[in-house]
């Protein structure tokens, strides 16, 4: 005698369709770079000069612009010593190929990062850090 379960029995039916609608995504970014949080926003202006571009902003309103570039932004300075850039009177050989640039409008960075430090401030080594932007080499 064969008996067919229920789940048999049906094996064979059409399954219902659902209709699936597209996925809703409201989302936010929050970086904490020593102890304080940034809201990370991608940075439409910027982004048709530069490959990547965000705005870090702060609570009290505060906010930077970071982009990478893949050729030297204007008034790059590059690296002390190293014969590249606008303020050498010399300009050693073309960037290398996939080399890529940070910039970060913060005083730190203008003041003291510029042309000095490789590696760029804060702002650049955190979004270095989380694969927001690319290393410089
Ligand atoms: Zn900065």
């Amino acid at each position: 005698m064969i008996c067919a379960t229920q789940a048999q029995a049906t094996s064979h039916a059409v399954p219902r369709r659902r209709t699936i609608r597209p996925a809703r995504a409201v989302c936010r970014l929050t970086i904490a770079i020593n102890d304080r949080d940034y809201q990370v926003h991608l940075n439409p202006a910027e982004a048709s000069a530069a490959r990547k571009a965000y705005r870090l902003s702060k609570a009290d309103g505060t906010a930077y612009d970071v982009a990478q570039h893949l050729s030297p932004p204007r008034g790059w300075r590059g690296p002390k010593g190293s014969g590249e850039g606008l303020d050498h009177p010399h300009p050693g050989p073309p960037p290398a190929r996939g080399r890529v640039y940070h910039t970060c409008d913060c005083p730190d960075f203008i003041f003291h990062r510029d042309g000095i430090d490789p590696e760029g401030c804060k702002h650049i080594k955190a979004l270095v850090a989380y694969g927001l932007l690319d290393p410089t080499e």
